[in-house]
C-alpha cells in the first residue's frame, strides 16, 4: 500500500510544469532517435534526477520526494504522453529504490540508495526468466547457501532496464520443486563477478526500455545482500503488483488521450469533400468510440488508485486487474483509430503513435498478462456475483 501523505497541490503543480518542460526539452526530441538507432537512454534517465523522479515515492527523510501514489501516476502519465517506455524504465528503477527504502537494511541503503536517486547506477526487478515467465512459481535459478553466503546460478530474462541496470532485485529458487515456498529474493550488484550481462533484444520498438537479461554463474551474494528469505520471497514480489498493474494502466490512457488529441486536432484541420473531416459522421463516431473506451479505462484506474491509496493490499486486486486488462486492451485498438483518422499522416514517426503502439502492445505482457488479469477476474467471480436466488 502507498504509505506517502503527498506533495501539497501547489507543490505538486510545480512540479508537474517542470516535468512536462522536460520531457519536451529533453525527452521529445530524442524519442524517434532512440527507436531508429535502438538506444536506451540511460543518461536521460538518470538525467531525471534533477527533478527528484528517481525518488517520487520515497521518504523526503531518505532523499525523496514523498509523493503519493496518485502524484506519481500523474508524473508518469505526462512522460508517457510522449514516452512510455522512458517512463516505464525510470518507474522501474525507482521501485528499487522505493523497496530498499521502505524493507531494506540499513547498510543496503547504504551502499546503494543515493545512487540509485542520483541515477548513477539503475535499478531492475527480475523475475521473468527465458523458461518461466506468468508461472513465477517455477523460476529455477538457483540460490545454495555456502560458508559464504549464497552461490547464486541461472538465468533472467526479460528484464526491464537490464541493458545497464547494476542494482538488481533478483528472485531466486532456494528449494527446487518447493515452488512460491522456496522463493527468496537478493539484491545483486551488476559489476561484481559471475554477473553477465545478456545483449538486449532486438524488439520491434520500444528500446527506451532496455529490455535485456543476465546469467549468474556462481554469484556469490552474501548474507547482507538478503532482502527476502524464502517463504517471504514470492510474497513480496507481488505487495506491490497492484500499484504496477495501475501505472501501467494509467499510463495507456495518457497514450491514448495524447493520440486521441492529434487525431481531433488534425481532423478539425483537414478537409474533405468541402469539410472539415471530423464533420463526416463515419470519422467523429471513431474518435467518439476511442472517447467512451478512454473514459471508462480512466474510471476503472481512478478506483484501482483509490483502493491503492485507501484499502488494504487486498482490496486492490480486482480493481487493479480491471483497470490493467480494460485499458491495455483497448490500448491498441485506440491508437490504431487515432493513427486512421489522421490518414497517412498518422503513420508518420513525428506523431509518436508508432510509438504508442508498440509500448501498448507490451503494457499486455508487463507485471501480469492480460490473460492473468482475465483469469484473476474470473476466479473471483463466485464471490464477487455469487446469486441470491436458487440455482436449482
Ligand atoms: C518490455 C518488457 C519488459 C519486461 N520487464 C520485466 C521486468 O522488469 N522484470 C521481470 O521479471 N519481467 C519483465 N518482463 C516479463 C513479463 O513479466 C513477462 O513477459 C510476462 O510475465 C509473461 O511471461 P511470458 O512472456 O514468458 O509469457 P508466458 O508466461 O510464456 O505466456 C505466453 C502466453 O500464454 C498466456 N498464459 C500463460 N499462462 C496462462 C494461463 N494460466 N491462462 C491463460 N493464458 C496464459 C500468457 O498470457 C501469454 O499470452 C518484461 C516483458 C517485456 C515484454
Amino acid at each position: 500500500m502507498s504509505q506517502a501523505v503527498g506533495l501539497s497541490e501547489d507543490e505538486f503543480l510545480n512540479l508537474l510544469d517542470q516535468v512536462q518542460d522536460f520531457r519536451d526539452r529533453v525527452i521529445r526530441p530524442q524519442v524517434v532517435d532512440w527507436e531508429r538507432n535502438r538506444i536506451f537512454p540511460a543518461e536521460v534517465i538518470a538525467s531525471a534526477h534533477q527533478l527528484g523522479l528517481l525518488g517520487m515515492e520515497i521518504d523526503p527523510e531518505l532523499g525523496g520526494l514523498g509523493m503519493s501514489f496518485g502524484q506519481k501516476l500523474r508524473v508518469l502519465d505526462v512522460l508517457s504522453e510522449v514516452s512510455m517506455p522512458y517512463a516505464f524504465s525510470l518507474v522501474n528503477s525507482h521501485n528499487v529504490a522505493a523497496r530498499l527504502a521502505r524493507h531494506g537494511t540499513e547498510e543496503q541503503r547504504g551502499r546503494f540508495l543515493s545512487d540509485l536517486l542520483t541515477g548513477n547506477k539503475l535499478g531492475s526487478s527480475a523475475l521473468t526468466e527465458p523458461n518461466a515467465g506468468s508461472d513465477f512459481s517455477a523460476i529455477s535459478t538457483q540460490a545454495i547457501s555456502d560458508a559464504k553466503g549464497w552461490r547464486l546460478n541461472g538465468e533472467k530474462a526479460w528484464i526491464t532496464n537490464a541493458a545497464s541496470s547494476t542494482v538488481i532485485v533478483a528472485y531466486v529458487q532456494t528449494d527446487p520443486g518447493s515452488r512460491a515456498r522456496g522463493i527468496a529474493s537478493f539484491l545483486i550488484d551488476g559489476t561484481q563477478p559471475g554477473f553477465e550481462r545478456v545483449a538486449p533484444y532486438d524488439l520491434i520498438g520500444s528500446h527506451a526500455i532496455g529490455t535485456g537479461g543476465f546469467q549468474l554463474d556462481n554469484y556469490l551474494a552474501s548474507h547482507a545482500d538478503l532482502l527476502a528469505p524464502a517463504g517471504e520471497g514470492f510474497s513480496a514480489a507481488l505487495a506491490t503488483i497492484n500499484e504496477a498493474r495501475t501505472y501501467v494502466a494509467s499510463m495507456c490512457c495518457a497514450m491514448i488521450e495524447a493520440s486521441l488529441r492529434s487525431a481531433v486536432g488534425y481532423a478539425s484541420e483537414r478537409e474533405s469533400f468541402g469539410k472539415p473531416i471530423i464533420k463526416h459522421q463515419g470519422l467523429s463516431w471513431q474518435l467518439a468510440n476511442v472517447a467512451n473506451q478512454l473514459e471508462a479505462a480512466r474510471a476503472l484506474t481512478d478506483k484501482a488508485v483509490a483502493a491503492i491509496e485507501h484499502g488494504d493490499s487486498d482490496s486492490a486486486v480486482l480493481p487493479a486487474a480491471h483497470a490493467k486488462k480494460f485499458a491495455t486492451e483497448i490500448a491498441e485498438s485506440s491508437l490504431a483509430a487515432c493513427a486512421q483518422a489522421m490518414g497517412a499522416n498518422g503513420l508518420r514517426e513525428e506523431h509518436l503513435i508508432g510509438h504508442r503502439l508498440t509500448a501498448a502492445r507490451i503494457a499486455n505482457y508487463v507485471d501480469g498478462s492480460t490473460e492473468i488479469m482475465t483469469d484473476r477476474i474470473a476466479k473471483s467471480l463466485s464471490t464477487t456475483y455469487r446469486s441470491v436466488e436458487s440455482t436449482q
